[in-house]
């Protein structure tokens, strides 16, 4: 069991994504086991571990990367009216390998409750 996916899968090609946006540094894809109705990941290519360990060195992916969760966020926004920006840190964070959520809708909750036993070993990433 891994703790990240996004280079062990995502990236890897391991496990196939419906990319939404792309470029040299980043990836934005439809998240593979969505928590709502719409929801997006944008990761970078490169291995960094999460927004705390971002360093100086990183400023110009950083701002790559904004810049894609910015055009994904507005297109979701234009076609749904809303939506929201988050990346998690700590115990919150599943998967170690930075990444942004960019999600619309309800939270898809009744759908997380009746999730099968073994959701326990693959969390939400
Ligand atoms: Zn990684």
């Amino acid at each position: 069991m891994t703790n990240d996916f996004y280079c062990d899968e995502a990236l890897s090609g391991h496990t196939p994504v419906v990319k939404v946006m792309e470029t040299d540094n980043v990836l934005a894809f439809h998240h593979t086991r969505p928590f709502y109705p719409v929801h997006i990941v944008v990761i970078p290519k490169r291995h960094i571990a999460s927004l705390l360990t971002l360093e100086k060195e990183d400023n110009d992916l950083l701002l790559e990367m904004i810049e894609i969760v910015r055009q994904v966020a507005a297109q979701v926004v234009k076609e749904h009216g809303a939506c929201r920006v988050l990346t998690n840190l700590g115990d919150y964070q599943d998967s170690k390998h930075l990444h942004w959520h960019v999600a619309a809708g309800d939270p898809l909750c009744r759908m997380m409750l009746v999730r099968p036993l073994w959701y326990r070993w693959f969390p939400c990433y």
